[in-house]
């Protein structure tokens, strides 16, 4: 099949590279010159794993291509995905100015039968929206279907090839035929398509992410708790996960979640609820206590130190998770921000995300490239994402490069009575040592 993806983003170029793979002809689209440019020289300009060699394959069998042009685009396929971005407006709403663009643009150039997809993440309406947008441009014929992506970056082909499930929203049969067909590839292992009402389809994403929202929330609360009662989050997590009912999945405490879809997508759930009447209370106390969690770590760290100026900081992880080197809404800038404006330096390392991190800070961070350098002289080591490296350093190392032996863990990586054994001031996610300073 002939496919355009409108947007060259994480899930744009996933998402064209994938279905390239499958053997459709895609060709992706984007209004950024210099993004279309050095994807035309093969850089993907993101750091995903196993994306720079599906999109160097797919393009040198010339199945995948990218350009800025819509006509070319908009008028050689028959299926057109919107994977623009969805952003949250002040208010917590999202803000439907990409989709709307180029709905409007790709509207001047339908010339026979298309299906327009929204891949994006959007509220209850939007493809409604997209239909009535498009209509009022032009007369040919066009279905409009919706087709959220639950990928996770960082093992966003595997999910996009393995996928949970695939779900197709559509109100018209020929393009609920016509998506299943261009699915069927995804689907040879396990059946996993399902096809709903397009409002169904739009909200089974946002309440999926918050839901996931919801147990991180859930289990740092129950972790802070645990702080304060002198309880073991440790022993509190494994015991839950043990319930089938509950599983093991998604309730590791840490700093909360990050990135760029979990917080847009639980306030916009949040404002959606609002819109409708429904006071959505649960997403509303999800999104708080993510918000306090940074807080409360920050607050550990100075309550140790009493006085910030002056100190050295060495952080392990800049990304919002493993993985990747996406930075969108870390923890670590909220973290890092916040040292610095009390007159901390700060050390950083990170095996990927400190390019993108460079472009919010450069003064008062130094980056490094091994992440025992950045110990040397430090007051403190402070982790903020659970990248594998980090998981059994040379603690005897750490210590001997640190200026003092204290570890702020927000990933609660190590054993805590092992490190106290060790000799070092060991505070994690629901854990403060009480008798120390
Ligand atoms: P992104 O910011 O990485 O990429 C979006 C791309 O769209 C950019 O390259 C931008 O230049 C381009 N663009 C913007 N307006 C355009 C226009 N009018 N025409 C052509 N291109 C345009 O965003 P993303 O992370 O890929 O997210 C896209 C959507 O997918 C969002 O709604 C997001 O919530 C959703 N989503 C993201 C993920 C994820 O892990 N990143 C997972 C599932 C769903």
């Amino acid at each position: 099949m002939n496919i355009c993806v409108i947007g060259s983003g994480y899930v744009g170029l996933v998402t064209g590279s994938c279905l390239a793979d499958s053997g459709n002809n895609v060709i992706c689209l984007d209004i950024d010159k210099d993004k279309v440019l050095s994807l035309q020289k093969g850089e993907i300009g993101i750091y995903e794993p196993g994306l720079a060699n599906l999109v160097e394959r797919n393009a040198k069998e010339n199945r995948l291509s990218f350009t800025t042009d819509y006509k070319s685009s908009i008028e050689n396929s028959e299926i057109i995905f919107l994977a623009v971005p969805t952003p949250p407006n002040e208010d917590g709403s999202a803000d439907l100015q990409y989709i709307e663009k180029a709905s409007l643009e790709l509207a001047n150039y339908v010339n026979n039968y298309k299906i327009i997809v929204t891949k994006s993440t959007v509220p209850v309406g939007t493809t409604n929206l997209v239909k009535t947008l498009i209509k009022s441009k032009t007369k040919q014929e066009f279905d409009v279907a919706s087709n959220p992506e639950f990928l996770k970056e960082g093992s966003a082909i595997n999910d996009f090839m393995f996928p949970d499930r695939i779900v197709i929203g559509v109100d018209s049969t020929q393009a609920e035929k016509k998506l299943k067909e261009l699915y069927e590839p995804f689907m040879r292992k396990e059946f996993r398509l399902v096809v709903v009402d397009i409002k169904s389809s739009e909200l089974s994403k946002y309440a999926s992410n918050a839901m996931l929202a919801t147990r991180i929330s859930f289990i740092n609360e129950v972790a802070n708790l645990c702080e304060k009662v002198g309880a073991d989050i440790e022993s509190v997590r494994k015991i839950m996960s043990e319930d089938k009912r509950i599983g093991k999945h998604f309730i590791f405490p840490g700093l909360g979640y990050g990135g760029s879809c979990f917080p847009k997508d639980v306030k916009s759930l949040i404002d959606i609820g609002k819109q409708n009447l429904v006071d959505m209370t649960v997403c509303s106390s999800v999104d708080k206590v993510n918000s306090n969690q940074r807080r409360i770590f920050i607050d550990k760290i100075k309550n140790y130190f009493g006085k910030i100026q002056g100190k050295r900081f060495a952080v392990w992880g800049l990304s919002f998770k493993p993985n990747t080197d996406d930075i969108r809404e870390a923890p670590s800038i909220d973290i890092i921000r916040d040292l610095i404006s009390e007159g901390a330096h700060i050390n950083a390392h990170d095996p990927v995300a400190s390019t993108n991190f460079k472009q919010l800070f450069n003064e008062n961070i130094k980056f490094y490239s091994d992440s025992y350098d950045i110990l040397d002289g430090s007051d403190a080591l402070i982790i903020n994402t659970e990248w594998s490296q980090y998981k059994q350093p040379d603690f005897s190392k750490i210590k001997k490069l640190l200026k003092n032996p204290v570890i702020f863990d927000g990933r609660n990586l190590y054993n805590k009575e092992k490190l106290l054994e060790l000799g070092f001031f060991y505070s994690n996610v629901g854990f403060y040592p009480k008798d120390d300073k």
